[in-house]
This record gives C-alpha cells, sequence and structure tokens, in this order.
C-alpha cells in the first residue's frame, strides 16, 4: 500500500513539472461574457508551442496570452500545448456569449401633497446622483446623519426635495426608511466665522442640524451651497450661497459637520523653504492598491496586482521620506486588507496634501491586450487633474510605455476633494512585455522614481504660477 502511494505521488509531481498548462484567466473552465471577444491567458511549459482553436499562439517565456473572437452563445475554445519533447497537453474551456441585460426604467411615485418624508443618511461617503440609476453621474458624497426631504421614488432611488437646478437622488439602502411628519424642523445658521491653522483655512457655521450641502469647483473659486436652511416657503430663497475665491491654485477642500457646526475648509498652498527640497515638510499619503484577500487582477503566471502595487509603493514611501523629507503617511506596507474607505479616513486624519494610490492594470473582456496597455493616471475632482497629468507625462517619457490617457473616472481612492487625490496604473498585467517589466525591481524603482519626481513638479508649478 505504502509502495502505491509512493508511486502515485512521484507520478504526480513528475505530471505536474511536465505539463505545465494552466488558464488563469478566465479563472472558471466556463464564464459568461457580454463581449464580441474574450482574451485567455495562462501559463505553459517553457519552450513549448501553443495553439487555441488550431491557430499558432506565441509563448512569453512561461506564459500566454490572446484574444480570441466571439460567437453568440457557447464557444468552445481548445488550448493545446506541445512541448519540446513532443508530449501533448489539451484544455478545453467555454465561453458564453450573451445579450447585455439592459437597465429597466422604473415609474416615478410622488409623495402625497401636502405631506413631507423625512429621512436621515446613515452611511458615511453616500452619493448623491443626478438621475435614480447606479451609472448616473455623481453630485457629491455625503456624511452620514444629514436630515433629507424627500419628494418621491424611482426604483430604488428616492429624489430629494432640495434642489437647484440639478436633481438630487439618493439610493434607499443609503438612508432611514423616510417618516410622513407634520412639518419641517425649524432651523437656523449663523453667519460665517473664519479661522485658520498652519495647515487650512477654516470658515464655520452653526447650524440647528446637518443638511445637504454641495461644493463645485470652478478654476479658482469654490462655490458652497447648504440647502433648506432658511426654513422659507419658497425654495429658491431656502437655500444659503457661499463662494471661496482664492488667489491661488485649489487644492484639498472638503465639507465637515462637527459639534454643530457645519465646516467648510481648504487646504493651504504649502510654503517652501528649500527649493531643492520641495516636499520637505510636506504631508502626501501613499495607498498601495488591495492588499490581503483582496488581490486586485491577477497576472497570466498568477502574480498577483497587490505585490506589484506594493513593491512600487514602499519604494516611493522610502524615497519620499529619506530623500525628500516629506511627512508620509500610507494605508498598508504589508500585504494586508484594508477597506477603500477606511484609506480614504486615514488620508484625512494625517491631513495630507496629496494622496496618490498606486495601482496596475488589467482589462476586462472584449478589449484586446495587445492594443490597449501602457500608463495611465486618474482623476475625479478638477483639483487633482494637473498633478495627475503630471505624473502621467512622466511614467510615459520616464519608463518609455505606451500612453493610456489621463483619465476621469469616479473611483474611491480619487474621489475625496481632500486631499488632492489621483490614482496611478503604472502598467498592465495583461501585457505582456510591461508583466515581465512589473516584475523588475529596477523598473518598480523607475516608476517610483517617476511619480516622486511629478510630486515634486506639481508642488513647485503651484509657486511659479503667482
Ligand atoms: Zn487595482
Amino acid at each position: 500500500m505504502k509502495k502505491i502511494l509512493l508511486t502515485l505521488t512521484l507520478i504526480s509531481i513528475f505530471a505536474c513539472q511536465a505539463f505545465a498548462l494552466e488558464i488563469v484567466k478566465p479563472s472558471n473552465k466556463s464564464s459568461v461574457v457580454y463581449t464580441e471577444s474574450a482574451h485567455i491567458y495562462g501559463t505553459v511549459k517553457p519552450e513549448s508551442t501553443l495553439h487555441i482553436n488550431s491557430q499558432k499562439v506565441k509563448v512569453w517565456k512561461d506564459f500566454f496570452v490572446h484574444s480570441v473572437p466571439l460567437k453568440m452563445g457557447k464557444n468552445k475554445i481548445k488550448i493545446v500545448e506541445t512541448q519540446k519533447n513532443g508530449a501533448k497537453k489539451t484544455k478545453v474551456i467555454t465561453i458564453k456569449r450573451m445579450e447585455e441585460p439592459k437597465e429597466e426604467i422604473q415609474p416615478f411615485i410622488a409623495k402625497e401633497p401636502h405631506t413631507i418624508w423625512t429621512a436621515k443618511i446613515i452611511r458615511d461617503y453616500t452619493p448623491i446622483r443626478e438621475k435614480a440609476s447606479d451609472n448616473s453621474n455623481r453630485v457629491i458624497d455625503l456624511p452620514k446623519g444629514i436630515v433629507l426631504y424627500l419628494s418621491g421614488k424611482q426604483g430604488n432611488y428616492y429624489k430629494i426635495e432640495e434642489t437647484g437646478e440639478t436633481e438630487f437622488w439618493i439610493r434607499k439602502d443609503y438612508i432611514s426608511t423616510p417618516t410622513p411628519t407634520n412639518s419641517r424642523m425649524p432651523i437656523t445658521i449663523s453667519a460665517p466665522h473664519k479661522s485658520q491653522d498652519s495647515l487650512y483655512n477654516y470658515t464655520k457655521f452653526a447650524i440647528t442640524y446637518p443638511v445637504l450641502y454641495t461644493i463645485k469647483q470652478n478654476g479658482k473659486t469654490l462655490n458652497l451651497t447648504l440647502y433648506g436652511v432658511y426654513g422659507g416657503p419658497e425654495a429658491q430663497k431656502r437655500n444659503l450661497e457661499y463662494t471661496y475665491n482664492s488667489k491661488d491654485t485649489i487644492l484639498g477642500y472638503d465639507g465637515i459637520y462637527s459639534n454643530g457646526n457645519f465646516i467648510f475648509k481648504t487646504a493651504k498652498t504649502p510654503i517652501i523653504k528649500n527649493p531643492n527640497k520641495p516636499l520637505e515638510g510636506l504631508r502626501i499619503f501613499i495607498d498601495a492598491g488591495h492588499g490581503g484577500r483582496d488581490t486586485g487582477a491577477v497576472g497570466p503566471t498568477k502574480i498577483p496586482e497587490k505585490k506589484f502595487n506594493l513593491a512600487i509603493a514602499l519604494k516611493l514611501i522610502d524615497l519620499l521620506q529619506r530623500e525628500e523629507g516629506a511627512i508620509v503617511s500610507y494605508s498598508r506596507n504589508t500585504d494586508v486588507f484594508v477597506d477603500l474607505y477606511e484609506r480614504v479616513n486615514l488620508a484625512k486624519q494625517n491631513e495630507a496634501l496629496i494622496s496618490v494610490s498606486i495601482h496596475n492594470n488589467s482589462l476586462p473582456q472584449g478589449v484586446d491586450p495587445y492594443v490597449k496597455h501602457g500608463t495611465g493616471t486618474y482623476y475625479y475632482n478638477y483639483n487633482a487633474k494637473n498633478e495627475a497629468l503630471i505624473i502621467k507625462n512622466n511614467l510615459v517619457n520616464d519608463l518609455k510605455l505606451k500612453d493610456d490617457g489621463l483619465n476621469y473616472k469616479s473611483l474611491v481612492l480619487d474621489r475625496a476633494t481632500d486631499p488632492v487625490s489621483s490614482l496611478i496604473e503604472v502598467a498592465y498585467l495583461t501585457y505582456p512585455q510591461e508583466y515581465m517589466l512589473l516584475q523588475d525591481e529596477k523598473f518598480q524603482m523607475e516608476a517610483a522614481d517617476s511619480i516622486r519626481k511629478s510630486l515634486r513638479e506639481f508642488i513647485l508649478s503651484l509657486q511659479t504660477e503667482k
């Protein structure tokens, strides 16, 4: 019996080494997509030849990346590895292509006239949207505790009564159960009171209870609106409008409710004492994307994105602390899971002026990995646009990668208005050459150094424009 077990073990070890073909993406033997093509990648035994649906496919060292067209319905894909010694290994996967389901439009149900529905926001970073859909534009993310008055319902969304030119909608799961009441709670708001510390300017309003607000940036101006604070019957008179004009570039800004006050804060332009060390004493937050059970994308040979993100982030943190004298805070410096909003909280608690989130990219199905690749940056708020552009341009030049653009996209780590927040996708795990570069420590160092250089440039640009 023992002998048989030993023989079996030996055979299985041998088998593992002899047949290296493994499909990493798609991760299931049968998967469903809505796209005209799908890419497949995985490991192969070095020096093998590979055929996918009888077409010869390039083998990169010990892996392959290939895109196949899909017809509607079931697509059987046959992958055959022929090893140097002639041995063959075959895998068959099924990809089902379907029509993308359409979002159903629900009817609008208005509340009864002369009744008032009220509810409270129950979660921090709750999005207020322009339409009753998860795909609609965000107006602002609001903290819990804000009192809302609602005028109707559509699908999973409630419409907020206080509106200017745009409509405001909120998902029902982010608010307490709306209750009908007889009247609005009385409210008063004080005149603005200004103060400052070394990092921020503050404008404070004492207010009876937290209400909906929006802050919009227009160049060097911020427009704050607090809704429904005057209690009168005519909607247009009820809102408080406050304009903040800056002579400098607008950096981080935020609205906060604290101890019966609404506090509007704006970050001060840093004063550079030593032009050779523009980041000295500056507060910078570095986020290494994903971590722990959240692997991020997984490359053709199963190296997870989280590993590359951390490697680049650690090098950047070190450069900023040791060579630039910056005060660096970070979301993680080991392989641990950190919630997305916890990362934003950490950046805010550390009063960072800039937050940079480091990721590496992969593609959704339907896009050819040999066509879309390179380095790109992401911003959501106007105050991060220039910084994200500088970072992207330098990465393209320094790493000699394809330009994957300065992208406007709503992501948790680029959505905060304070700190100035951007997200970097250094390279693609789905593009063979970039995947191999990411494994090279010299490349990781060059990426970190390029980002450091960009942060210096961004801070110096704030000074020269005066
Ligand atoms: Zn990522």
